[in-house]
């Protein structure tokens, strides 16, 4: 297989180049040439896992060795379908060890970066987040033989529990706390890799979110919603760089029924506006309660353009804009009505919800679920008066040592303090 460039002025690549490049030398994303095909009966797969195995290994088995059996580690698991009522239906991605769906595209684009190794070839991850990506990356590429992370944050503008999974100890992957903002860490990360000094020990990836390989593993999950729902629901998406939608749009491409779908955006409405019929506009980031959203330029509106024009694009996809007032009301009634307790980002896709159906819609719908809500106690028990309990996976992580380094905002002081 091979995967071509959005913008089709870069020469066609291999997975690997897709994979450890991440962006096209045009500037573009990388789709493959052929989508995934659903092989007959993929809905007699048992688990994620074995979605995993039925469909994602074969489109990769040409090129990365054992690539069942790595699919099955990266995606081991649940992504449990909880109704909450007749036609309603949480998809709940969070079970993976960081609590939140990134952990699917993080845990299985690690595996196969490893796997495509040479013998003896290292590899650095350099990363920089403000929220779930970066506990996501570090935990799926930590301890693979040859590899490491250097992941940065911003002091001070992480929360407390970003903080605890962010600045503890794991093989391999060092963390960097920046005196300076999330900008700042991007910044660095980009000029990073146009100074030699960062490559003399080895070759450099940054697996952020536009990366393929993120992508190809979480269209599993929405086959598995259709499968635990045995129906054709509408997929409603919470959205920010579009991931998780283009995931989506991948998978009904290659035949899996759907409704439609519903882009749900916090106060970042430039998406939502396009597919209400404006031009595409990048506009400056606005920060909401739901901050994995924030994105004022979605990244992956160029690859959803690129599998459908505007118009089919349009007839699909339904965007909605939900703001922070909202957003709290939505956790409150979601927890009122049904006693379940949504992160931010959830809610955002549940308020999508009430408003369709407000508009007159029926139908099964299905919110994906991106994040577990003890990531964000406090909006939650602000909204709710609950705190949400506390999953072992971070109660794990209490008084565990925090061994991030704290860095000047420059380049020097990043090599030295990661790759001296
Ligand atoms: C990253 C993230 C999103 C946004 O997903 P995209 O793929 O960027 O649209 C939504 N919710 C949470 C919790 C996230 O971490």
């Amino acid at each position: 297989m091979i995967y071509f460039s959005t913008r089709n002025a870069s020469p066609p690549a291999s997975l690997k180049t897709a994979l450890l490049d991440g962006l096209a030398p045009d500037g573009g994303l990388y789709l493959p040439e052929q989508l995934m095909s659903l092989p007959d009966g993929w809905q007699g797969a048992p688990s994620l896992a074995g979605l995993g195995a039925h469909v994602l290994a074969p489109f990769v088995a040409d090129t990365v060795p054992n690539a069942e059996a790595l699919v099955r580690d990266a995606l081991n698991f649940e992504t449990p379908l909880v109704r909450l009522d007749d036609d309603l239906f949480v998809l709940e991605l969070f079970h993976g060890p960081t609590l939140s769906f990134k952990d699917v595209g993080a845990r299985t684009l690690a595996r196969f970066a490893h796997a495509l190794l040479e013998p003896g070839e290292r590899l650095t991850i350099l990363v920089a987040t403000s929220g779930d990506t970066g506990s996501a990356v570090a935990d799926g590429f930590s301890g693979l033989p040859g590899v490491r992370v250097v992941l940065l944050f911003p002091e001070g503008r992480v929360s407390e529990v970003q903080e605890r999974q962010l600045a503890i100890e794991r093989p391999g992957v060092t963390p960097v706390r920046v005196r300076g903002t999330f900008d700042d860490c991007q910044r660095l990360v980009k000029t990073a890799f146009e100074d030699d000094r960062f490559r003399a020990h080895g070759r450099l990836s940054s697996a952020n979110s536009i990366n393929i390989g993120r992508l190809l593993p979480q269209s599993l999950y929405y086959l598995d919603a259709v499968r635990q729902l045995g129906d054709t629901p509408r997929f409603v998406v919470p959205s920010g760089n579009l991931g998780n939608l283009t995931a989506g749009v991948m998978a009904h491409r290659a035949g899996m029924p759907a409704a439609g779908f519903v882009a749900a955006h916090n106060a970042n409405r430039g998406f939502a506006d396009f597919l209400a019929g404006d031009d595409l506009r990048p506009a400056d980031t606005v920060q909401t309660l739901s901050n994995a959203m924030d994105v004022g330029r979605p990244s992956n509106a160029e690859r959803l353009t690129a599998l459908l024009p505007p118009e089919r694009l349009r007839a699909l996809v339904r965007g909605t804009v939900t703001d922070d007032a909202a957003t709290r009301a939505s956790i409150r009634e979601t927890y009122d009505r049904y006693g379940y307790l949504a992160c931010p980002h959830t809610a955002v896709g549940l308020d999508a919800v009430r408003r369709l159906r407000d508009e007159g819609a029926s139908g099964p719908m299905v919110v994906l679920s991106t994040a577990h809500p003890a990531k964000f106690p406090d909006v939650v028990a602000e909204a709710t008066g609950a705190t949400p309990p506390e999953p072992e996976a971070l109660a794990r992580l209490r008084g565990l040592p925090d061994v991030a380094v704290t860095v000047e905002p420059t380049l020097d002081a990043l090599h030295d303090a990661a790759f001296a």
